[in-house]
């Protein structure tokens, strides 16, 4: 039940005061070991807060986190200074999250000397030497700097970094939306061997669904700071319950997406996080949306075992029969 609420903070004499800012809003999942859930929506949905809620990069408004049964919330600077080598963050500009005064080997190493990982400079120099072999980058690389380096190979050295503490539990913030689409595959194709290979739990944010149809175990659909749909990745590919979920579907570019979606165009924009919309936050968007979605919030409710939806409107779904969700027609 996490939330964050950013304070639109004072007003003066001639100016009201801004209004606050709804970013996470009573937010509730699980992920186990091993386990990778993509979060999914559009800009602006607080995916990013949250992924950073999770790590405690900030602090949250309400609610806990809690990470192998540890509360991160309530832990003092020092606990969570060892709690931090559990848990890593692999940023989305890997240029702007690389210092370009540093050596790669010193970016790498950094997190390795905070917790005292290694005990000397050929120590370090071996375990960088690993670390860049196991994300594709010759050893060779590692007294250059990076900006002599593309983004998916600044990228590389993001992941590298973040692996070098051996966390359990990686949080990867639109890693590849500043590529282009051919180096994308790439990346995360890595990301999903080392994942594999390390089982470690990894929340990977993303934009849209194509790109998170391959690595993600489950999908978390995001809309202004709510979990609108849950879901393994067959249910929520195969038999999404929720309007904004096929609707995000359907916006996916074909070719990228196993089958087409019947195209489902939404009304107008996201509304500002600053005034989300009485009852369902969807319904000045939804073509489906009724009466009752102006006034009550739906609460996000098992559909299915393992598959939740917050609509007034999800039916109960059972997969391998055909879809029972809200009809579009
Ligand atoms: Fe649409 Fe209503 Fe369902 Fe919200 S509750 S998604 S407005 S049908
Ligand atoms: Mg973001």
């Amino acid at each position: 039940n996490v939330g964050k609420i950013f304070p639109g903070g004072g007003g003066g004499l001639w100016r009201p005061a801004p209004p606050d800012v709804r970013a996470v809003d009573g937010v509730s999942f699980e992920m186990t070991r091993g386990e990778t859930l993509a979060v999914v929506g559009e800009s602006g949905c607080g995916k990013s807060t949250l992924g950073r809620l999770l790590l405690r990069l900030i602090e949250p408004s309400s609610g806990r986190v809690l990470i192998e049964g540890t509360d991160i919330t309530t832990l003092s600077g020092a606990e969570m200074r060892q709690m931090r080598r559990k848990v890593q963050m692999v940023f989305q500009d890997p240029y702007g999250s690389l210092s370009p005064r540093r050596t790669i080997a010193q970016l790498i190493a950094e997190p390795l000397q905070v917790f005292g990982l290694v005990k000397n400079r050929r120590q370090m120099r071996e375990r960088v030497a690993e670390l860049l072999t196991q994300v594709g980058l010759p050893p060779s690389v590692m007294d250059r700097n990076p900006r002599q380096f593309s983004g998916g190979q600044r990228q590389r050295i993001g992941i590298a970094r973040a692996l070098s503490v051996d966390p359990s539990f990686i949080v990867a913030d639109e890693p590849v939306s500043a590529l282009d689409v051919s180096i994308q595959a790439q990346i995360i194709n890595l990301m999903q061997d080392l994942q594999q290979e390390k089982q470690f739990s990894f929340l990977f944010i993303a934009h849209d669904l194509a790109v998170v149809r391959h690595i993600a175990h489950r999908v978390a659909v995001m809309y202004l700071g709510q979990v609108m749909e849950i879901g393994t990745k067959r249910q929520i590919y195969e038999v999404p319950q929720h309007p904004y979920t096929q609707a995000l579907l359907s916006a996916a570019p074909e070719a990228r997406l196993d089958r087409p979606y019947r195209r489902i165009v939404l009304k107008g924009d996201v509304p500002s996080p600053t005034a989300v919309p009485e009852g369902c936050s969807f319904h000045t968007r939804c073509p489906l949306a009724q009466g009752i979605c102006r006034v009550e919030r739906p609460p996000l409710a098992q559909v299915a075992p393992g598959q939740m939806a917050a609509c007034h409107f999800a039916a109960p779904n059972s997969l391998g029969v055909a879809a029972a969700g809200p009809s579009l027609d």
